[in-house]
């Protein structure tokens, strides 16, 4: 007979994955040192927003990783000892960060420039996508926030084609898309996979 491996959720006795004690890896990552810190305490309300915003599964799961810094970047990549060159594969002028690539990237603030509203009072540079998540959420009612996640959602996924296709196609459907602020159409997409 052989064995087989298989993935584990190794955070409780289980062994099986539950948003509970995502919450609790996630504030680990954030706070190593003092995970029953009051800011903890604060960062664990913000973990249990994301969790309860009105967009598919798949996009909570996304802003969850992309607050958690564990998407495969190019920069997280390189620093797990992958040989990888960690230049911005969009614009190939900085490093590849979750919150360059969302948020700082030329190419993502002209879509983002095309969202009308509070957005637009944010400043173009973050130290970290988590703390741009905080303040979004704290700056954006509801629907602007869901709305937020969203685009982050599809600029990834555009990066993401290019990545794969090393081609501009997908820049180009995101553009023409956002070009008439029809980003309910992206929702639409989503939802029906
Ligand atoms: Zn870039």
């Amino acid at each position: 007979m052989t064995l087989r491996d298989r993935l584990v959720w190794k955070e409780n006795k289980a062994n099986m994955f539950s948003v509970k004690t995502a919450y609790q890896v996630a504030l680990r990552l954030h706070h190593p040192q003092t995970g029953k810190h009051s800011q903890a305490r604060l960062d664990q309300k913000m973990w249990k927003r994301i969790w309860s915003i009105n967009v598919p599964p798949k996009v909570r799961t996304f802003i969850w990783r992309a607050c958690s810094n564990i998407l495969p970047t190019k920069t997280n990549l390189f620093q797990r000892k992958m040989r990888v060159n960690p230049t911005c594969s969009m614009c190939g002028q900085h490093v590849e960060t979750t919150e360059h690539i969302l948020w700082e990237c030329p190419l993502a603030r002209n879509v983002w420039a095309l969202v009308r509203g509070r957005i637009q009072k944010t400043s173009s540079l973050v130290s970290s996508f988590f703390l741009l998540t905080r303040q979004m959420m704290e700056r954006l009612s509801g629907k602007e926030f869901e709305l937020w996640a969203m685009i982050a959602w599809a600029l990834w996924n555009a990066r993401n084609h290019v990545v794969g296709q090393d081609a501009w196609l997908a820049w180009n459907l995101l553009y023409s898309s956002s070009a008439s602020i029809t980003f309910p159409k992206m929702f639409c997409t989503c939802t029906r996979r």
